[in-house]
């Protein structure tokens, strides 16, 4: 059984990882469930206009007897109505499916990953492959909890152990022990920390009951990090999830340039059309070509090396952008939000220049308006008013440029990650419950 699960979480508190985390624990005491794969957190499209944070819906792929099933079912459904009882700003769906994921199942996470889907979509693919959905409201979740049982991840993927607080409990984690952690897993775990704030990442500010997350390359990784973090408050208890973080896997390579739609991730390779623009705020502006189409693209203050690197863009260097498409605010017009740059070919910028002096090699000066030239060192002066073209290299601005980790999304790669990625196909195996979770039981 694939069980997907989406949109518990409120802003008064609840997260959908929590709630995975609540249902695993009591279903292992109270069922015979066996876990083939370790729970997965499924981040979808990051610029979509209605998530409450990072659009994280989650998927536990279980073995259970058949003739425990409709009273698991029953368990699921009484679990969610309790969970979401008293959040009024969330429309929660479970989403269970009995055998494989179709083809049709993963390509709808493809696009739930990198655009807009709606409900009536999700409802027609639940009802052609016999999926049993519980939504005790209207059932938004159904996006997520469908999406979140066709990501199969079998390529690139991380982990991240999540710890939870107890009800009212404070967010009390010693931040030397974080530091310490970050150095002695590096580079197995990664965004523990923001060198440039030196502020501590690996905990939540919101209301929900994360106490901390650490994200890193295996489940050992994870694990081991955690055992350095030192908390103030006794932790319910902690699960381990198998997710998509950290792979970049949610840009959708532009072949089209009618693919250029509102709230969709994308990544498209062009020529840089207008010279960059510094606009209020700080932000800077620009347009690539691509296809006929000219598209702005927008580098935002809180994206640091991105919009810097922005900056020094000009006409015809050749770029990767990636980000968000959103509609520029009292416009209809469409502009990409960057979240990272490449700047694969910088093109050469011409100077003119004054020459130089034919006898002792300074600079000549310009005489102003009466015209001509003068050398200030030797006194040698000519009527003629000549300039010189200077081809200026900028290949130095060549490279890829990602925003500071405080303001990366959840699906960006970091550097660190960059030659760290699993390129093999990923061995689906029984995973031991008591390995994924821990705490009280
Ligand atoms: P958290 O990260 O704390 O779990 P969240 O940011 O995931 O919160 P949700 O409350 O789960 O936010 O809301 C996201 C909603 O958007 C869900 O109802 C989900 O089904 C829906 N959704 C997810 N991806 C898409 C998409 N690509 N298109 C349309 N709706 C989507």
């Amino acid at each position: 059984m694939h069980v997907g699960i989406d949109d518990t979480d409120s802003w008064d508190g609840g997260c959908t990882t929590h709630f995975a985390f609540e249902l695993l624990r009591e279903a292992s005491r109270r069922f015979n469930v066996r876990l083939f794969d370790y729970p997965l957190l499924t981040r979808l499209n990051p610029n979509i206009p209605w998530k409450t944070r990072g659009n994280g819906s989650v998927c536990l792929r279980v073995k259970i007897r058949s003739e425990e099933i409709s009273d698991f079912a029953r368990f699921l459904e009484l679990k969610l109505k309790s969970y979401v009882q008293d959040f009024y700003d969330c429309d929660p769906a479970i989403a269970v499916l009995r055998g494989r994921p179709s083809d049709d199942l993963r390509s709808f996470y493809e696009k739930a990953l990198t655009r807009l889907v709606t409900l009536r979509e999700a409802l027609e693919l639940a009802r052609r492959h016999d999926v049993k959905v519980i939504a005790p409201r209207v059932g938004m979740g159904l996006i997520g909890s469908l999406a979140a049982i066709g990501s199969l991840m079998c390529g690139d993927h991380t982990y991240e152990v999540i710890a939870y607080r107890r009800p009212g409990a404070k967010r009390l984690v010693d931040e030397d022990s974080v530091w310490r952690m970050e150095f002695t897993t590096w580079p197995y775990t990664f965004n523990n920390v923001d060198p440039e704030k030196g502020r501590v990442l690996i905990t939540p500010r919101g209301g929900d009951p994360v106490l901390y997350g650490i994200r890193g390359e295996s489940p050992e990784a994870v694990l081991s990090a955690s055992s350095i973090v030192k908390t103030y408050c006794e932790p319910l208890g902690f699960m381990v999830f198998r997710s998509n973080q950290g792979t970049d896997c949610h840009y959708l390579e532009l072949r089209d340039a009618q693919d250029v739609q509102p709230y969709s991730s994308i990544m498209l390779r062009g020529e840089v059309a207008s010279n960059p623009t510094v606009i209020r705020g700080g932000h800077v502006i620009f347009k690539v070509a691509f296809k006929g189409l000219e598209v702005w693209c927008a580098a935002y203050r809180p994206s640091g090396e991105v919009k810097r690197a922005a900056q020094k863009l000009v006409v015809g260097d050749v770029v990767e952008v990636y980000g968000g498409v959103r509609r520029f605010p009292g416009s209809d017009a469409l502009s990409l939000n960057l979240e990272k740059m490449a700047v694969l070919r910088a093109s050469s910028q011409v100077l003119e220049k004054n020459p130089r002096c034919p006898t002792c090699g300074k600079t000549l000066k310009s005489l102003g308006r009466k015209g001509g030239l003068k050398c200030t060192g030797c006194g040698f002066r000519t009527h003629l008013s000549y300039k010189i073209e200077v081809k200026l290299g900028r290949g130095e601005i060549e490279g890829i440029y990602l925003p500071p980790s405080r303001s990366m999304r959840h699906l960006a790669k970091p550097f660190r990650r960059y030659g760290l990625e699993k390129t093999g196909a990923y061995e689906f195996t029984e995973v031991d419950v008591r390995r994924v979770i821990a705490g009280e039981r």
